[in-house]
């Protein structure tokens, strides 16, 4: 038949009830790590640490808060959920091996719609090398919250903390900075058009890059096994979530020290640069307060400069100064600006 419009199936969640809903979406589950000794199903997970240190992290996201499943694909959020505390991991230098999932939901959702956030969880699960161990499952009054926390692990010998930077070390980042800002405002405004007139369809196209950065979020666990492998081992690490000028104050604060990075050297995409102007932006305000990048922000030994140099997707911004010097941005222009959290002054 042509011209068969069905409608999607739509299961109601009430209808599985909660050991139903779990067991449609667990049930699959199939443990790929050693130390992942029992999964779903028991009251707790076992884990078997096969290294010296377990890293332990969670991220909370709430709908209306956190994402706006407007333009957020719900197999798109799961994967981001995952993503996001799997970066936390690597900042930390380590590997992640299991996470949990917490989740609260509305009789809006059904299972279908579960479903999908699920496809993501275990697409980044697939994406990462972990199992999804446990988790809790509860209704709420209004809205989509969903919690995840991951278990990783550390050769003790190999964990970096915030707080190692020393006075000259390179400060490098890995990838580009900014596109998961401007990405955010392209799907804000296409809303707001939607929103006003539903005959527009969203204009993205052109914003492919930035938007897949907003919503595709990647933790570089890439990086952390190429410096394993480099025999490289940052002095300090952060993942830049808040933006680079609140993550370099964190290792700042933390490693008491200053640092100074160069307007030239951050790595800002074409692509993010065009957007910036075009919402009259400036790149550089955009590649400093723009957060949800999710790359890796590291200081290293001098030592180990030509290594980093001659690496590709990761850029030297700048070195490690004294404490007394503060943290400063020297702009293209040849100023000295004060690196604050959000915005800069002059010294
Ligand atoms: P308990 O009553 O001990 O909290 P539950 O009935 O909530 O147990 O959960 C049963 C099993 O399913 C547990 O292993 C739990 O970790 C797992 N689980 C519950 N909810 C989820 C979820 N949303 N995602 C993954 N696993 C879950
Ligand atoms: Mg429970």
């Amino acid at each position: 038949m042509t011209g068969d419009q069905t409608e999607p199936t739509r299961t109601e969640l009430e209808k599985l009830g909660e050991f139903g809903l779990i067991e449609k979406l667990t049930g699959d589950i199939k443990l790929v790590n050693k130390s992942s000794v029992l999964g779903v199903g028991d009251d707790a997970a076992v884990i078997n640490p096969d290294q010296g240190l377990v890293l332990v992290t969670s991220d909370m996201l709430l709908e209306g808060i956190h994402f706006d499943l407007t333009y957020s694909p719900l197999k798109h959020l799961g994967y981001k959920a995952v993503a996001v505390n799997v970066s936390d991991i690597a900042a930390m230098n380590g590997v992640c091996q299991q996470i949990t999932v917490n989740i609260g939901l509305s009789n809006r959702f059904s299972l279908e719609a579960v479903e999908e956030l699920y496809q993501g969880i275990y697409q980044a699960c697939a994406t990462y090398n972990c199992d999804l161990v446990g988790g809790d499952t509860t209704s709420s009054k209004a809205g989509l919250s969903i919690s995840v926390t991951a278990l990783g692990t550390v050769h003790p010998d190999r964990l970096v903390q915030r707080s190692g930077a020393k006075e000259h070390d390179l400060i490098c980042v890995s990838g580009d900075l900014g596109a998961a800002y401007m990405g955010l405002q392209v799907l804000e405004r296409e809303k707001q058009v939607f929103m006003a007139n539903q005959e527009m369809q969203p204009q993205l196209d052109a914003y492919q890059y930035i938007v897949g950065r907003q919503l595709k979020a990647e933790a570089r666990t890439d990086i952390v096994q190429w410096l394993s492998e480099s025999d490289i081992k940052p002095t300090a690490m952060i993942d830049v979530s808040d933006g680079l000028a609140s993550d370099l104050l964190h290792i700042s604060k933390q490693s008491n020290c200053g640092l100074r990075i160069y307007e030239e050297k951050i790595p800002v995409d074409p692509a993010t640069k065009d957007a910036a102007l075009e919402f009259k932006l400036s790149p550089t305000t955009v590649s400093l307060h723009g957060g949800e990048d999710y790359e890796l922000l590291f200081t290293i030994d001098q030592k180990d400069h030509q290594l980093i140099e001659s690496q590709p997707g990761i850029s030297i911004i700048g070195h490690v100064t004294d404490k007394t010097q503060g943290c400063s941005l020297f702009t293209a222009s040849e100023e000295l600006l004060e690196i604050e959290a959000q915005g800069w002054k002059h010294f």
